[in-house]
């Protein structure tokens, strides 16, 4: 046992870097309000930041913010100084697999048909530290790839602190049409698939079955991609209408999968709420989008690192086909004015290196300000949760970040991110 003792010490001091204080079970109440002194505050909505803000955090809740003259904070606070650095909403990402880590590290099929189960989980749960430390307070995790329902389990374990990570919104196995989705062996055998199947039979049942486990939207590939044989549309309109108002039946909205044009709009015409990819989308397809309000997840970053595996170096030499036709789709959806919203497949890349895909958002078009709406005040309205987060607005929950410099000048200030805070408790500092 005494051989122990030091162990348990670092332990606990690993637990009050990681969460804030080795009192921290119960003491959200007990803890000082804190007050945050950046040199600026970027409040997620507007286009130039705020000089000279201050944010007071009270519990878990953004109590005040304004201007350092007329923004009082009580004696007992503690004062943050955040010099040379801009406080903005913890960011989010809509579109990750926590489950899943780069391809150029163990293939997908691999990862889904080889590796135990224990340790994917071991492995997310480093995902998800990582995810928050780099200032993503937020993630809608797309699918566990043959994980199960695994990210039910660490969004709990997130819940309740027995790992740091971001706050989860989580769709369980994601549903494919049947004979759609890999990994693909003889055509004799059967594998476990990276996804569940499901037919106009049986959408009903299993959308209500994944939310059953705990899904919080419902995930559905509205085509799919093979070798040789490029991407098809596989579900049919009326397939996904159906999957769709189950789904709302019971008040869940949807995601699609679509990097085909008709993927696109059926999937649009169904009524889903983000679609992801769009790379085959065109200017009328994406005028139907900004039409019925479907914001686009357009991972950019997860296209870059595929094009990386394939040999490609960013910056030099001509960009792959892959790589044109994914500028030219955000450029079109950008023209016909389609909500885009930060989501980067993380997984495919990097986990924790989420910054890549708002450099590429602004590399291909968006103003800096505007990138970094989609990472903050119009992800969370995409995702139910702007009455709650997004922005930096008194009775909100208190999920900033601080980083050196200035994003909305230089988004690449976001890979230098120097205090975290979620929910009022401070994982990084
Ligand atoms: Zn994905």
């Amino acid at each position: 046992m005494k051989a122990m003792e030091p162990r348990i010490g670092f332990a606990l001091l690993l637990l009050a870097a990681i969460f804030g204080s080795p009192a921290a079970p119960g003491a959200l109440g007990g803890e000082p309000p804190l007050l945050l002194k950046p040199d600026r505050v970027f409040d997620g909505v507007s286009d130039r930041p705020h000089e000279g803000w201050v944010v007071l955090v009270e519990g878990n809740l953004i109590a005040r913010a304004g201007p350092a003259a007329e923004t009082a904070a009580p004696p007992e606070a503690r004062v943050i100084e955040l010099r040379g650095q801009t406080l903005l909403p913890g960011l989010i990402d809509a579109h990750t697999h926590l489950f899943l880590h780069p391809y150029s590290e163990t293939s997908w099929d691999d990862q889904v048909l080889k590796e135990p189960y224990a340790v994917r989980v071991c492995r997310a749960a480093n995902h998800a530290r990582k995810t928050l430390l780099a200032g993503f307070t937020t993630i809608r995790d797309l699918g566990t790839e043959g994980a199960g329902y695994g990210d039910v389990g660490m969004r709990q374990a997130i819940e309740e602190k027995i790992v740091p990570g971001p706050r989860l919104l989580v769709v369980t196995r994601a549903i494919v049409a049947t004979g759609s989705y890999g990994p693909k062996i003889a055509p004799e055998g059967n594998v476990p698939l990276g996804a569940e199947e499901a037919d106009l039979a049986t959408i009903p049942r299993v959308v209500r079955d994944q939310i059953g486990r705990g899904a919080d939207w419902v995930k559905v590939y509205a085509d799919a991609w093979s070798p040789g044989k490029g991407g098809r549309p596989t579900f049919s309109e009326e397939e996904l209408k159906l999957l769709v108002a189950t789904a709302r039946a019971s008040g869940y909205p949807v995601a699609a999968h679509a990097m085909t044009r008709e993927g696109l709009r059926r999937a649009a015409e169904a009524g889903v709420e983000t679609i992801e990819h769009g790379d085959g989308g065109d200017a009328e397809v994406f005028r139907l989008m900004a039409k019925k309000g479907i914001a686009l997840c357009p991972t950019l970053a997860a296209a870059e690192a595929m094009a990386r595996y394939g040999g490609y170096t960013p910056g030099a030499g001509p960009e792959p086909e892959s790589l044109k036709s994914k500028r030219a789709a955000f450029e079109a959806a950008l023209a016909a004015g389609v909500t885009i919203v930060c989501g980067s497949d993380a997984g495919v890349f990097a986990h924790g290196d989420q910054a890549r895909e708002l450099e590429l958002m602004v590399d291909y078009g968006q103003p800096p300000a505007a990138a970094l709406r989609s990472a903050t005040s119009a992800a969370a309205k995409a995702l139910h949760l702007d009455a709650r987060l997004g922005s930096v607005k008194p009775g909100l929950l208190a999920d900033l970040i601080a980083v050196e410099g200035d994003p909305t000048k230089d988004i690449g200030a976001l890979r230098k991110v120097r205090l975290v805070l979620k929910s009022g408790q401070i994982p990084r500092e």
